[in-house]
């Protein structure tokens, strides 16, 4: 999980730190910490899941645009891209390049919606 959602032990550790009746409240019931266990696990999720449906914003995009190669990839026999410069690739990965223009080729940039006549 990112550094900004806790796992269940570190809201304990900290429900322990600072409140001592909470804490022995919390504690004690072993059903209440597997119950909130799987209510974390799952908010866990959706965070996740929120966060993985976030599209990068359009400065982003544009910075993407401008970084990516309009060649196509050269794959050698090991499956490097030799025409990007990615070696290490191994047999079946996708090059960056490839990756970058995928990820590009729904985006619309901002102001440009509807423009074409
Ligand atoms: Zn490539």
């Amino acid at each position: 999980m990112t550094e900004s959602t806790p796992t269940a032990e570190e809201v304990r550790d900290y429900i322990r730190a600072v409140d001592h009746v909470t804490a022995h409240m919390f504690l004690a019931a072993a059903d209440s910490v597997e119950a909130f266990d799987r209510w974390l696990v799952a908010h866990d999720a959706e965070v996740q899941a929120e966060r993985d449906a976030e599209e990068p914003s359009d400065q982003i995009m544009t910075l993407i645009l401008d970084l990516t190669d309009p060649d196509d990839c050269s794959f050698d026999h090991h499956g490097g891209c030799q025409a990007h410069g990615y070696l290490s690739l191994k047999p079946g990965e996708l090059c960056p390049q490839a990756e970058a223009k995928e990820r590009l080729a729904g985006w619309v940039p901002a102001g440009q919606e509807g423009a074409e006549t």
